[in-house]
Parts: structure tokens; sequence; C-alpha cells
């Protein structure tokens, strides 16, 4: 049985929060318990004949806003306390990036590499069908998505499973994530990973912050270590190289390797999936073990595989001066002090990798109104540019060419139309935080929790409490 740590740890975070904000402790104290647990138990029924019980959670942490959204999790880690302590993650990482849900989290506690793709199937739709007969899954009541050893091919059967159930017209905005041909939006799967680089880059582009940090401005030329390469890592790590920074050093469950001269992302996970690890690739060095590399030297460390990463037994080693934390729960609190007192700049995981909910909420808003994004403008979007271009093309002494024409008067489709809104969200909301962090001489983590307490807050206000 858990003892909550990682549920008080994220407790512990609101509280040192709470004391910057104008609310009594009953109604903090309403933000931050978990409105419901539901504990999940079901056998399966094994390729070989035999069965086994299997383990599952879903957890509601506030129904100040409906759907309650949150990613579904398959991993040995999973337990109570976890799913507890990232549904209310959730809540916060909603409210600063102003996505209107209440936070959730699901889990089913197994190693997903002991399982024929059969096996999980029907892990997947048993738990899915246990969360509809709980009404734990649906449109209008809780979303889930992907997270941590699951992706769009589960979410699919997620939604057969439902739609198998539901006679709902909205039945695609029961869960987010999904492949394209069954209501997934065009950027989903590189969202959380697209979400780090612009808030990476946001924090980066402050002349000022930086100078504090002993680094010159902009993202250009600064080294960065990743922790795991999944989805979140690699989609980071991708557009960290593609944005001007170097990669020097990678993490994964086999070891970590290390090349201050730069390590080719793409040449890289080519080699692991040759050779099934990450370690001998190229010019690296192997360095001892898999977290020996976060205490490597970098302007930037990304973990962005578990929790607790960054703990006691390394944080006063760490070299890097931006700790952006793409995973979840990455750093304890005590190393979180550890690394405050150094002056390291934390990019909170409340904020940083909220870029997948704010796709998986540009998802679900595609699934209720039934329609691509962009289908309906781009074709006169086009129309307008190209008629804006004749008359300039008048004052000119020469054409465009097709081909600049097409470039110049390209109307946005729906992937321009969904990274435009994340760069907008990850962007208005680094400013936020930002300004309440000077005011109140806070650390970022710290103004993460104060923004989200004071949105959920005045929520609570306005809706009084039932009966
Ligand atoms: P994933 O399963 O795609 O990838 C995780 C990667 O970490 C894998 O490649 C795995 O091999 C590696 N890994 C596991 N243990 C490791 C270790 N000890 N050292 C180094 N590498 C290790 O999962 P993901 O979806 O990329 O999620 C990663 C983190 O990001 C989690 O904390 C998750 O909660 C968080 N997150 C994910 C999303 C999303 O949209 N997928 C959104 C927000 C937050």
């Amino acid at each position: 049985m858990s003892d909550y740590k990682f549920f008080k740890q994220v407790n512990h975070a609101f509280d040192a929060a709470a004391k910057y904000s104008r609310f009594n402790k009953g109604l903090l104290d309403q933000i931050k318990i978990c409105n419901n647990v539901y504990r999940i138990t079901f056998p399966l029924e094994r390729d070989d004949g035999t069965i086994e019980v299997i383990h599952g959670w879903r957890v509601e942490h506030s129904h100040h806003k409906l759907p309650t959204k949150g990613g579904i999790r398959f991993s040995m880690t999973v337990n109570e306390d976890e799913t507890m302590a990232l549904a209310a993650l959730m809540t916060y990482k909603c409210a600063v990036v102003d996505v209107p849900f209440g936070g959730a989290k699901g889990g089913i506690r197994i190693d997903r590499t002991n399982y024929s793709a059969g096996e999980i199937e029907r892990i997947t739709r048993r738990y899915a069908y246990e969360l509809i007969k709980k009404g734990f899954l649906g449109p209008g009541s809780d979303v889930p998505a992907p997270d941590y050893g699951t992706g769009a091919t589960e979410m699919g059967w997620i939604l057969d499973t439902y739609r198998q159930l539901k006679s709902d017209i909205n039945a695609e905005a029961c869960v987010t994530g999904k492949p394209i041909p069954q209501g997934g939006v065009r950027g989903r799967t590189e969202a959380t990973g697209r979400g780090v680089f612009f808030g990476v880059r946001e924090a980066c582009r402050k002349a000022g912050d930086m100078t504090e940090l002993g680094l010159q401005p902009g993202l250009e030329g600064k080294t960065f270590i990743i922790q795991g390469l999944g989805n979140v890592g690699y989609h980071t790590a991708k557009y960290m190289s593609e944005g001007g920074a170097r990669l020097v050093g990678v993490a994964e469950i086999e070891g970590s390797i290390y090349d201050p001269n730069g390590i080719e992302l793409e040449k890289l996970v080519e080699y692991r999936e040759e050779t099934g690890s990450i370690l001998g690739f190229g010019a690296t060095k192997e360095l001892g073990s898999n977290t020996a590399v976060l205490e490597a030297e970098c302007d930037i460390l990304i973990p962005a595989a578990l929790e607790n990463q960054i703990n006691d037994s390394n944080a006063s080693r760490i070299k890097a001066k931006i700790l952006a934390e793409a995973a979840n729960g990455p750093t304890t609190a005590s190393a979180h002090q550890t690394l405050k007192e150094r002056e390291v700049l934390i990019i909170p995981d409340n904020y940083l990798n909220a870029g997948g909910v704010t796709v998986s909420y540009f998802e679900w808003l595609k699934n209720l109104s039934h329609v691509r994004f962009g289908r309906m403008e781009k074709r006169f979007e086009e129309g307008s540019y190209r008629k804006i271009l004749n008359v300039v093309e008048s004052g000119l002494d020469r054409s465009f060419t097709e081909e600049e024409m097409k470039e110049l008067a390209r109307g946005a489709d729906e992937y321009d139309l969904v990274d435009s809104g994340l760069e907008e969200t990850m962007i208005n909301s680094y400013d936020q935080l930002n300004e309440l962090r000077k005011k109140h001489d806070i650390d970022l983590r710290t103004a993460a929790f104060l923004n989200a307490i004071e949105k959920v807050g005045v929520m609570y206000e306005q809706m009084g409490i039932f009966p």
C-alpha cells in the first residue's frame, strides 16, 4: 500500500504557493483533494490460458471544470499515490495553460513488454469498459489521453470500446491522442515535445534572466542533455536541435552517453533501432549508469522519462543552469530546494509539458465540431491572399512565379493552426508565470501553482457550493 509520497510532494509545492493566494484554508483544501479515486481489478486470460489479475486506477482530481482530462499510463510504477499525484498535476497544468478541463489520470500496473499485442488490447478494452461502467469515460465527463507506455493505438481501442457500448454522436471526443483517421488531430503526437521546445525557447529569450544565469539569450548554441527518447524526449530533442541547441548527452534504460561535440539525434535513433541500445553510438563516451549523464556538463537538462530522477542522490552535482521538466514530477521536493539554492532555473512540469493537453483540447474541440480545422477557411484565405498579391504585383515590374504565389498565398491547414495555437499558449503562459515569479520573488514552480490556484479558486468562488 502506498504512503502517498508523491501526492504529498505535489501538495507540498501547492502549499508553498497557496501562501501567496487570498483564499481561505477550506477552499484551498477543496482544490487540493482528489474528488474521485477509482481502483479497478479485473482478470486477464493470457494467451497460454492462464488467468492473471490486473490492477488499474483512474483518479479524477478536480471537477471544477468538466470533462476531467489526463493520460493513461502502463508501467510497473503505477499505484494509487502516483495516479493521485499525476491527476492533481493535471488540474494545475490545465489551469496554467487555460485549458478548460479538470485534472485526471489513469494507470495500469503492468510491464507491457511482458504481454502480446492481443493481451495489451484485451487489457486496454477491459479497463475502458470498467471506466465506462462507472461513468469515468465520456466526452463530457472524463477524457483520457496517452501517457508513459501508451500511444495512439490504445486510444483507438478505447474509442472503439466506448462506441460499442454507447450510442453517442460525440463518441470521438471521449479520448484524445487517437490515430488521425479515428478523429485524432494533426500535431498531437509531437505536441508535448513541441510545447517543451516552445517553453524552453521562451525562457531563453528573456535576456535579463539569461544574464543572471551567466548565459547568452536565445537557444542557439546552448547544450542540452535528454533523459528518455520516448515520445516526449524524442520530439523535444528534435525541435531543440532544429532550433539551434546542441544535444550532448542522452540517457535511456540501457545506459547513458555523452559527446560535447554534439550527437545527431536521427542517426542515434536509427542506431538504437538496429542495435537495441544507445551505447556505442559514434564518438560518444559511455557513462557508468543510466543516470550518470544527468550530472554531465550542459546548459539545459531535460528529464523526459519518469518521476523522481533528480533527487538527493544527484541534485548537488547537477551542472545544468536550466532544468526543463518535460517528464511529470522528475524532481523531488528536496532536490528542487537544492537546485533553487544553486540558482538553477527550473521550468516546471505543470507548465512545460502542457503541450500535450493543450493539443488534446484542440482535438476534443475538433471532435465536438465534427470538422477538420482549416477545412472551411483554407481556400478562402488563399483566394484573399492571391488578390492582395495581385495588387502588390501591379506595383512591381515583375510577376510572382506560380511557385512563389503558392508559398505566399498558402492558407493555414490543420497542422498550422494546431501549431500556432500551441505556440501562442506556451508563450502566453510562460509570460504569466514569469510575471508572478518576479512580482512575488518566487520560483517558476511556485508561480505555476499560484497561477493555477488563483484560476481554480475563482471558479469555486463563482460557482458556489452545491447544494
Ligand atoms: P514513452 O513511454 O514514450 O517514453 C519514455 C522513455 O523513457 C522510453 O523511451 C523509455 O525507454 C525511457 N526510460 C524509461 N526509464 C528510463 C530510465 N531509467 N532512464 C532513461 N530512460 C528511461 O513516454 P512519454 O509519453 O514520452 O512520457 C515521458 C514522460 O513525459 C512521463 O513522465 C509522462 O508522464 C510525461 N508526459 C507525457 C505526455 C505525452 O503526451 N506523452 C504529456 C505530458 C507529460
